[in-house]
């Protein structure tokens, strides 16, 4: 897996002070992407184990909340495989640090029918993950100020109460 950015502090991406991880690779290709230069596989730099060490390194100091994964598309199953890597040590060295995911795969659809019924991976790293915000970016229905997303389209999925009812549940915001 390649990447195109971590940043160390990120109050843009999820809730609170976080860590953030920008993978390479989508095959989405919205109209209007933020980031199309991650949509190639290749782009930025190898994903290795001392980048999990970096990471964790990032994310030890307490103002740290959790990390974000985004990109590209961490849910392409050629990035699963390292990602499970990366959040297992976070889970084990962070347990109560939250794991947010953007995603422009349907978390109903795509997610938990189809590719947990192909992939182990995904069934795993979906057990670590907190948050997931949905759905492929939609310029048409772009609203500038939504919560952590770009179109009215995306959910803010709970997933740990979604895997719990079996339906999607939305994530509930401290207000
Ligand atoms: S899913 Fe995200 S990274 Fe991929 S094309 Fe859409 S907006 Fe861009």
């Amino acid at each position: 897996m390649h990447y195109a950015d971590i940043k160390k502090i990120d109050v843009a991406n999820g809730p609170g002070v976080r860590v953030s991880l920008f993978v390479s690779g989508c095959n989405h290709h919205c109209k209007g992407c933020f980031n199309q230069e991650a949509w190639d596989f290749n782009y930025g730099k190898e994903f290795t184990e001392d980048t999990i060490n970096e990471i964790l390194e990032y994310m030890k100091p307490d103002y740290i909340e959790g990390i974000t994964l985004l990109g590209g598309e961490p849910f392409e199953y050629e990035n699963q495989k390292e990602l499970l890597k990366l959040v297992r040590r976070i889970k084990q060295e962070y347990p109560n640090k939250s794991i947010w995911s953007f995603t422009g795969f349907e978390f109903d659809k795509d997610i938990i029918d189809d590719m947990c019924n192909k992939y182990d991976e995904t069934k795993e790293l979906i057990s670590y993950i907190d948050v997931m915000v949905d759905g492929k970016f939609d310029i048409d229905k772009k609203v500038l100020g939504l919560k952590f997303k770009g179109s009215t389209n995306q959910r803010t999925i709970d997933v740990q109460e979604s895997l719990k009812n079996k339906k999607v549940t939305l994530f509930k915001f401290d207000e």
